[in-house]
């Protein structure tokens, strides 16, 4: 009977922790509190903020259910401990269900509460009320730039990081911490090395950022991030970012040879658009930024060499351009990168590096 008891008992803690944090597998297949009551719930990208109010109070809700499921579940396990007649159950077995009961009431109240009361007094919503004048208008706004593409996205669903254009996020399973951006500074806590994560097979450096604001009644929170995403973070951040600790942050490698290939750039010679040309048009690549380079032939004289005279006019941007560049090389021997070649994106005439000019 014991084993049978033990068995349960484990095969129950094992559920409990995949509800409570869902792993990989569980989340790839949809068991998940988000999917399960996705109808009640409603759409996370265009009621973002109400979505998460309602999650999170499901969530508080359904990890209540967890102790006295046990209980239930092992009264039918072991019939010889009296689960079923608590009264006749030994005084251990009745403190667990009264203290899972009370657990379980507790926590449906405060879901009833919030409910009751049109959410005003949720966590989330009491966050949101120290940001305006009405919770509700600063979720409006919230929403509003959630559904823009732009925003950065890192992390699984339950443990989120969000950034749009004016608001820092980080959703968890109980709360989304929300900090406006103009308030803010990002401090870089720290950082871990994993030879080999879970989500790739290779190494991956972890960074732990702590969000302050100036709004005495946010607390700060921390946000953690793959380094190999630091860059697009801070691209999309306005925030200052401190790195007082001095962490050395591993960028990717396409990243480190932006680097190089800017550099080069820089000393390369300018190109000046013909009189009375047109503005540029946004780069092709990225759809954000003006068009910045221009293919001229600079290696060697006209006739000599591998690469050809381009005669395409300035359509990429210099970072959209590098990183084409650098998907035409060797993957598996970046020191030949800089001394490359590749074709233009557009005409196919091959260029160097030092063929890339900048628009003057
Ligand atoms: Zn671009
Ligand atoms: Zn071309
Ligand atoms: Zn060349």
């Amino acid at each position: 009977m014991a084993s049978e008891e033990f068995i349960y008992s484990l095969a129950y803690l094992l559920i409990a922790v995949c509800v409570v944090v869902p792993p990989t597998e569980f989340r790839s297949a949809g068991l998940t509190v988000q999917n399960l009551l996705s109808t009640w719930l409603g759409s996370e990208d265009v009621y973002f903020i109400h979505y998460h109010i309602k999650r999170t109070t499901a969530t508080v809700v359904v990890h209540s259910l967890l102790p006295i499921g046990y209980y239930i579940g092992l009264s039918f396990v072991a019939p010889d401990l009296n689960l079923q007649t608590p009264w006749e159950a030994n005084s251990l077995w009745q403190l667990y269900l009264l203290a899972s009961t009370i657990y379980l009431i507790c926590a449906s109240a405060l879901a009833v509460y919030w409910k009751s009361h049109k959410w005003s007094c949720h966590r989330i919503a009491r966050t949101l009320s120290y940001h305006g004048t009405s919770w509700r208008a600063v979720a409006a706004a919230i929403d509003i730039e959630f559904r823009r593409i732009d925003k950065f996205t890192s992390g699984p669903s339950g443990a989120r990081v969000i950034i749009t254009d004016s608001w820092i996020m980080k959703v968890s399973a109980y709360n989304v911490n929300v900090a406006h951006q103009q308030d803010c500074h990002l401090n870089i806590l720290k950082s871990e090395d994993h030879s080999i994560s879970h989500e790739s097979s290779t190494g991956a450096q972890f960074l732990t950022i702590e969000v302050i604001s100036v709004n005495g009644n946010i607390k700060p929170f921390t946000i953690r991030l793959n380094s190999s995403e630091y860059r697009d973070l801070k691209d999309k951040v306005q925030a200052p970012v401190v790195n007082a600790r001095n962490v050395v942050i591993t960028q990717s490698l396409t990243d480190r040879f932006l680097d190089a290939f800017r550099e080069q750039v820089a000393h390369n010679p300018r190109y000046h658009l013909p009189e009375g040309s047109v503005e540029p048009d946004p780069c092709i690549g990225c759809m954000q930024i003006t068009s910045n380079v221009k293919l001229q032939k600079f290696c060697e004289d006209a006739s000599q060499g591998e690469c050809v005279q381009c005669y395409c006019r300035p359509m990429w941007c210099m970072e959209c351009m590098c990183k084409w560049f650098a998907n035409r090389q060797d993957q598996r021997q970046p020191e030949t990168w800089m001394s490359g070649k590749s074709p233009c994106p557009t005409c196919r005439s091959k260029f160097c590096v030092l063929d890339v000019c900048r628009l003057a």
